[in-house]
């Protein structure tokens, strides 16, 4: 079994979802087909979704209208037979008076936000099904709601996952392709939730992982992994080759190509990820597996901002041992992840990029500890690669690139394959551009 994820650009368009209908079934192979929301959707039900917050009905029902003529226009095309049409128009109309009900609930929570928003997935996969139908293909929708699910600290249910998808499967044993929806699941409660912003690539990596895939695709609209953001830097280049490791901290520290999580499934079920351009389909693009990079080289830069810097001092000068752990501690109890630390005797500087218990953690800290005032709209340049071979220089390197950047703070040794660096994010181009310049040697690309 394969796992195929399309991206919203690359069901946004009738062509394009009519050229992914014939990538995936070119190939024999059997496929799970893994879609987003065409591109724009969300960030529309999302809109939507404001207006009815601060109960502006006629708003949001104008832009509900501009949305469903979109995709009118959509299946117009999209479909080449009277009756394929009229699936496509029974569709649509069903999910449309659904989101019209939610405009009418009153007051419109988050919980019917999620239900907003889940749609864009729900039109896309049912749209497409019905088109591959119409094509005579081998072909079955199976829900994500009706297997995907994350527990009340919004992680996957990875074992629950796994069982509920093998069962669902059973059946369509016969079928050469399913449809799904990527980045919408069921919480605790039942309800619908979902995987947060561009989630569909974290559904492909939990379903190849649940099914152990042979491979499993990413497909979007660039030719792969690039050395660093190609929407910053003028000069970038896809890098063929990633491990887990690797993909996974630039996932993780900004490299908007894949969803910070994604990676982890597929590494627990060493299940290879390719990522794939749609516009260019015959490009290598990136394949990332367990085996180990033998070359010492610098891989690839990601950027993550929204980030705050928090300076902790130690109110009692000296043994201060459990100081560490109380200030994790505080951490802990607001369940709000620590990406960069760097200490010196009496003092901690720690970074969060989720701030929305940062008055309450402050305060908290403030009982045992001086507090200097925290730095807000910080960026993490996280440099990427195999530094063991080549430990000596390369933070020379790194430093010499960064000369006129004024940098906060720098962490390096904890892994052999990521160094990051904190600084203002009004220097963030300045410095990815830098780095580009110096660390990588573009006559060889
Ligand atoms: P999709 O809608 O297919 O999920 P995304 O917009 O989420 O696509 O991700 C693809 C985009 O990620 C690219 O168009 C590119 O602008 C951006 N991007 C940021 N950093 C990188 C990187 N290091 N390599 C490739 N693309 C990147
Ligand atoms: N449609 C969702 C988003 O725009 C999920 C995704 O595209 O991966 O964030
Ligand atoms: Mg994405």
């Amino acid at each position: 079994m394969h796992v195929w994820k399309f991206g919203g650009t690359s069901v946004g368009k009738p062509d394009r979802m009519q050229s992914i209908r014939n990538l995936v079934t070119a190939a024999a192979d059997r496929k799970i087909v893994v879609l987003s929301a065409l591109s724009g959707t969300t960030n529309s039900l999302l809109a939507i979704g404001e207006q009815l917050k601060v109960n502006n009905t006629i708003e949001a029902t104008q832009l509900i209208d501009t949305l469903y003529h979109h995709y009118q226009a959509f299946i117009n095309e999209l479909y080449k037979t009277p009756g394929g049409l009229s699936l496509g128009q029974e569709i649509i109309d069903k999910e449309f008076s659904f989101i019209r009900s939610l405009a009418g609930i009153s007051p419109f929570t988050l919980k019917q936000e999620k239900e907003l928003v889940a749609e864009g997935e729900i039109l896309s996969t049912q749209m497409f099904t019905a088109y591959l139908e119409e094509c005579g293909d081998s072909v079955v929708l199976i829900p994500a709601l009706d297997y995907m699910s994350i527990d009340a600290d919004n992680e996957p249910e990875f074992i629950a996952i796994e069982e509920k998808l093998t069962q669902l499967l059973v059946p369509q044993a016969e079928k050469q392709i399913i449809v799904t929806q990527g980045f919408i699941c069921r919480n605790p409660r039942g309800e619908i939730d979902n995987l947060k912003r561009g989630g569909s690539d974290y559904t492909a990596s939990l379903i190849g992982g649940a099914v152990k895939a042979e491979e499993i695709q990413i497909w979007t609209d660039i030719d792969g992994m690039h050395n660093n953001d190609p929407r910053i830097v003028k000069r970038t280049f896809p890098v063929r080759e990633l491990t887990f490791e690797e993909a996974a901290e630039l996932a993780y520290f900004g490299a908007k190509i894949l969803h910070p999580s994604t990676i982890t499934p597929a590494k627990m079920r060493g299940v290879p990820v390719r990522l794939k351009n749609t516009m260019e389909p015959a490009a290598p693009g990136t394949v990332i597996t367990a085996s180990q990079s033998v070359n010492a080289e610098i891989k690839a830069i990601a950027a993550k901002d929204n980030i705050t810097a928090i300076y902790i001092h130690s109110t009692r000068m000296l043994n201060a041992y459990g100081f560490l752990r109380k200030v994790f501690d505080v951490f802990e109890k607001f369940k709000t992840p620590v990406d960069m630390i760097t200490t010196s005797e009496v003092s901690v500087a720690v970074t969060i990029d989720n701030s929305e218990h940062l008055e309450s953690i402050t305060k908290m800290l403030s009982q045992f500890a001086d507090l200097e005032e925290h730095d807000r709209n910080q960026t993490i340049i996280c440099i990427v690669g195999n530094f063991l071979a080549d430990k000596s220089g390369i933070a020379l390197r790194i430093m010499k690139a960064l000369k006129n950047v004024p940098l906060r703070m720098i962490s390096y040794g904890a892994s052999e394959h990521n160094i990051s660096i904190l600084v203002d994010s009004k220097h963030k181009n300045e410095a990815l551009e830098a780095l580009n310049e110096s660390l990588f040697d573009f006559d060889n690309k």
